[in-house]
């Protein structure tokens, strides 16, 4: 049970869910992990980096949100992945409360206008205009806010910076208005709902996205073979998922250094989310046509 202090007599408790939908990059898994405050969903500078939906947990005295971090939608490159992908985004918009539509300062364009399309359904809709921090001529924001507010109807718009912690708590009082009273469903000390498993493989992956050139990231991918705990201590063993014999010797580098970097940077950030030791051994596999293999894409977690 949650130890949250009893809100004020007379104050109403509210609970629900809130996607966060936006064009691959503008920065939905770096305000999740700001929310939260722990890095559970992966990010980096190359778009496509989250697959699934990871949520988020943030309970306050008045409400409990659970966030859902949604992977970009795609419309190239039709494969059995992108296309798990794409139903990952529509699931993750159904049954919201409310959705937070993130755009990029000053930056609008097609990717943007795809994401718009999928907003018709009845959920309120808040506008986020994130990496306001990296915006150098403040001026230019409020032209840029008011022609995005014709496109639809919006319950709040608000420049933030997910990278900075700007204007989160007033994107949190936009938010908590709109959802329906209710009691929390998780305890206050949650912060997601997705299985440490998951959240091991996601971290690994993440390394691939940072540490390895342009190609190889999208042609791979994580399945862990053993979760097990052992006192204080996870054992975990994983596998990295390459497409073709010849990316192999990439990922593992000369003498073994690549793959040495990926698995202990993966390491220290289980370490730090987990708040425990973590003992991990990392293999790689060749396994050809993974990304149409709609058994491989079961395995990781995908509904197929
Ligand atoms: P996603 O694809 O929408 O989940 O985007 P990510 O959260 O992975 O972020 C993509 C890139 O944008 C990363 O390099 C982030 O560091 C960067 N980013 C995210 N939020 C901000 C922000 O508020 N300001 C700046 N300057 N960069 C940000
Ligand atoms: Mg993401």
């Amino acid at each position: 049970m949650s130890l949250q202090p009893a809100p004020e007599t007379g104050a109403v408790h509210r609970a629900g869910r809130v996607a966060l939908v936006g064009r691959p990059n503008v920065g939905k898994s770096t305000l999740l992990n700001r929310l939260v405050g722990s890095r559970i969903s992966i990010t980096s500078g190359r778009p496509q980096t989250t697959r699934q939906r990871v949520t988020g947990i943030v309970t306050r005295a008045d409400a409990q949100i659970v966030f859902v971090d949604t992977p970009g939608f795609q419309r190239e490159h039709q494969s059995a992945l992108n296309r798990a992908m794409n139903r990952g985004v529509a699931a993750g918009l159904q049954d919201v409360d409310a959705v937070v539509w993130l755009v990029e300062a000053l930056k609008y364009d097609r990717r943007d206008e795809v994401v718009a399309d999928l907003l018709a359904g009845n959920a309120p809709v808040i506008l986020a205009i994130n990496k306001t921090d990296a915006v150098r001529d403040r001026k230019l924001l409020l032209p840029f806010i008011a022609r995005l507010s014709g496109l639809r109807k919006f319950e709040a718009i608000i420049p933030v910076s997910a990278e900075k912690g700007w204007q989160l708590t007033e994107l949190l009082d936009a938010i908590v208005p709109l959802l329906p009273e209710g009691p929390p469903s998780y305890d206050e000390d949650d912060i997601t709902t997705v299985s440490e498993r998951f959240l091991a493989a996601e971290l690994l992956r993440e390394k691939l996205f940072r540490l390895l050139g342009d190609e190889l990231p999208y042609a791979s991918t994580v399945e862990i073979d053993l979760y097990k705990q052992e006192g204080d201590m996870r054992r975990i063993h994983a596998s990295i998922v390459v497409d073709k014999e010849g990316q192999k010797p990439i990922v593992i580098g000369k003498g073994g250094k690549q793959l040495k970097a990926i698995a202990t940077q993966a390491r220290r950030d289980m370490e730090r989310l987990f708040g425990g030791k973590v003992f991990l051994e990392v293999w790689v596999k060749v396994k050809r046509g993974w990304a149409e293999s709609e058994s491989a894409l079961k395995r990781m977690g995908f509904d197929i």
